[in-house]
């Protein structure tokens, strides 16, 4: 079978399957390959049901007391069956699984695995993962995956579509050349994939991540090897004249600027005055004020007649920029066209859009991948800026340069705190300017790190705070509850909370699997006021600016990247008022509680960085998505900054000999980059 055959082409994937599985962004069987494990855990000793508590996740060697039965309900085929142990008797239930009870007349001992909950004074199991015992035992030897993923697909069920996947593909696609294999003992391809998704241990696991870690940052460098080649010294096509415009524009902030920011500032004039093309980063941390830079630096554009584009990575950021910048047109008075473009705008409104920015040559032009789209077409495009770029791949970026006829400056703004040696090789591409200063009046956040048992004093003191007339942000790191994973999720936490606190507040949602004009509706509200505690994923994790929040909690804290926590607790302390960074711990691990105490301890995002990535030794890595920097699927920047060393190198010395121009040798440069591509797609699903 070919890695590129539709999905609906694997054995056990019928019409239903399909479309949740292309829901998870799946939709070739080599797709699914990629679908890499978001955790593993070791499946438990099966417990007494005497000693179990509710609310816990157990597995349970039970057998059938009578025979399971199916009723219809108008809305679905329920089936329930009776269970005991010896010690204790549990009840189990199915939705639309009718078939389990042939299944369990077959087969009547049984391990059942799954949350306990007491119902009416029952133990009652819901959709458990059903197996056979001496299965159970195989299983139990190796690690398990857990996958992200949806309603109507359980772990179980993918990873038996990841083994059937594996055994119908045979060609084992390899793409790095052996000799770069061989020097640093890598694994094949094909036992990489093998292996990250059923390893037997950790030193598997270790090895395969170790593998497809290097993939991605080879794959990654290459691209921005190729796109350095092609585009190093462009020439400055949008000469512009050198005046006092930003100056007197900057005059005009009710705020002065920081000297950091006055710094990048001359870097980018500078730039804009060179012969040659701009190609920068700023990186910045957390509320150091880069919008208003970018913002500058596009109104000396449109002052000379030029068009610009500024790409967020969100619709979210992309409005929030569009209200910011007509704040800033209206307020120092000038007369320049800003125009809105993203997905959710309805056909019509694109329309006018488009319509717009062929007319209006000095636009400010606003949006989010949308704006890469092709019937975007600009006019006079000098300056595209990406805002949060971790977030696009490289191949956004080169896309929307080439959609101008001379290629436009290209200025990338970034709050990670990724050290500098790192920074050098995965923008290896650009100059970078760095606004290493806070804005004076700015508060500290005060922060600390709590036990579960502190949850409803946080939730009293978040109620304080609104009385106050402030805002609080709640981040749970799951969209729905996930039973293989004890972590909180934001579908369930909202209902929490609106009991907890009754019509005394008003509680919102967000997540990244709601509809973009649904999200726009949310943040709208929060940002008026209305909605007064926001309960969301890390989709608020990049740049959105609520000043008036001053609360921001997080549940499971341990289960995220330093560099991401300090991105979020970002999201507070941009007013004047005193602002607290709560973080819930979970666990019960010593390390979790240093490592967050390190956060607790210091507001400096690179120092922070810099520690975290002293504290973190191989294997350390599950379940903490350390950065989610570039969307890299598996490759952390900062856990696995040996490996992105190490695929720097190997870029380097592979480009070179690909242009000594054997022409072979360079059409297998197309190759890999084609798979570069696919590898490093941008993805929005958090
Ligand atoms: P980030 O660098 O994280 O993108 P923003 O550009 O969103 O930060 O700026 C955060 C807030 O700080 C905004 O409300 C912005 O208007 C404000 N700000 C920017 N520069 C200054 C400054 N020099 N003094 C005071 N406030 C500033
Ligand atoms: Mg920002």
């Amino acid at each position: 079978m070919d890695r590129n055959a539709p999905i609906q082409e694997l054995n056990g994937v019928g019409p239903k399957t399909e479309k949740i599985l292309q829901k998870l962004g799946v939709y070739t069987v080599g797709d699914i390959l990629l679908a890499f494990p978001r955790d593993y855990k070791r499946m438990p000793e099966p417990e007494h049901i005497s000693v179990a508590e509710p609310e816990k996740v157990y597995a349970f060697h039970v057998r059938l007391c009578s025979s399971p039965v199916t009723r219809n309900t108008r809305a679905m085929q329920i089936s329930t069956a009776q269970f005991s142990d010896g010690t204790g008797k549990v009840e189990a239930v199915w939705f639309r699984m009718p078939y389990i009870c042939n299944q369990l007349n077959r087969e009547p001992e049984v391990i059942l695995y799954g949350k306990l909950t007491l119902k009416n004074k029952k133990y009652v199991m819901e959709q458990p993962a059903v197996w056979k015992p001496d299965e159970y035992r195989k299983m139990q030897i190796s690690l398990q995956p857990v996958y992200s993923l949806t309603k109507g697909i359980s772990s179980k069920q993918f990873g038996k579509l990841v083994h059937t996947a594996l055994d119908s593909v045979k060609e084992d696609g390899e793409y790095i050349p052996e000799e770069i294999l061989a020097r640093h003992q890598f694994m094949g391809l094909r036992e990489a994939l093998e292996k990250v998704h059923f390893p037997t241990d950790l030193e598997e696991l270790t090895g395969a991540r170790k593998r497809l870690a290097f993939d991605e940052f080879f794959l990654f460098l290459l691209q921005i090897q190729r796109f350095k080649e092609h585009h190093e010294q462009t020439p400055n096509g949008f000469p512009v004249v050198r005046d006092e415009f930003i100056e007197v524009v900057a005059e005009q902030l009710p705020f002065p600027l920081t000297n950091a920011q006055k710094k990048t500032l001359e870097d980018l004039e500078k730039d804009i005055y060179s012969p040659y093309a701009m190609q920068r980063l700023i990186q910045g941390d957390v509320g150091s004020g880069k919008t208003i830079l970018a913002f500058l630096i596009m109104a000396k554009f449109a002052h000379e007649g030029y068009q610009t584009a500024i790409m967020a990575p969100t619709e979210v950021l992309a409005r929030q920029h569009y209200d910011t910048f007509q704040k800033w047109i209206a307020m120092f008075e000038l007369d320049f066209p800003v125009i809105l473009l993203t997905g959710s705008l309805t056909t019509k409104e694109k329309r006018e859009a488009y319509a717009r920015m062929e007319t209006e040559q000095n636009a400010m032009i606003i949006g989010t991948h949308a704006l890469i789209q092709e019937k975007a077409l600009y006019q006079k495009l000098a300056l595209v800026v990406t805002d949060e770029q971790h977030r696009f791949g490289v191949r956004q970026r080169e896309t929307l340069a080439d959609k101008s006829s001379r290629l436009p400056h290209v200025l990338v703004m970034s709050a990670t705190p990724i050290p500098r040696t790192l920074a050098i090789i995965l923008y290896g591409d650009l100059d970078i300017s760095v606004v290493d200063e806070l804005p004076a009046e700015r508060l500290p956040v005060k922060n600390c790190v709590v036990g579960p048992k502190m949850r409803e004093k946080s939730w009293n003191f978040i109620l304080d705070e609104v009385q106050k007339g402030h805002q609080a942000y709640i981040i749970c790191p799951l969209v729905e509850a996930n039973e293989e994973l004890e972590l909180q999720d934001v579908t369930s936490y909202v209902k929490k909370l609106e009991q907890y606190y009754g019509d005394r507040i008003s509680v919102g949602l967000l997540h990244g699997k709601m509809r973009p004009a649904e999200k726009n509706k949310v943040m709208e509200a929060f940002v008026t006021g209305e909605i007064q505690v926001l309960v969301s994923t890390t989709v608020v994790e990049v740049g959105v600016n609520v000043p008036n929040a001053t609360v921001m909690m997080i549940e499971d804290a341990q289960r995220f990247g330093l560099a991401q926590l300090h991105q979020l607790r970002g999201r507070v302390g941009r007013g004047n008022a005193q602002s607290y960074c709560i973080l819930m711990n979970s666990s019960n691990g010593k390390n979790a509680k240093e490592r967050l105490n390190i956060l607790a301890g210091s507001n400096d995002g690179f120092y922070i960085a810099s520690e975290d990535l002293k504290m973190r030794g191989p294997g350390d890595f599950f379940g903490v998505r350390q950065s989610g920097l570039m969307e890299f699927k598996i490759a952390d920047v900062f856990s696995d900054a040996d490996m992105l060393s190490i695929a720097s190198e190997e870029a380097k010395e592979y480009v070179e000999k690909c242009n000594l121009n054997d022409c072979e040798k360079d059409m297998r440069l197309e190759t890999t980059l084609k798979n570069a591509y696919k590898m490093t797609e941008y993805s929005t699903n958090i």
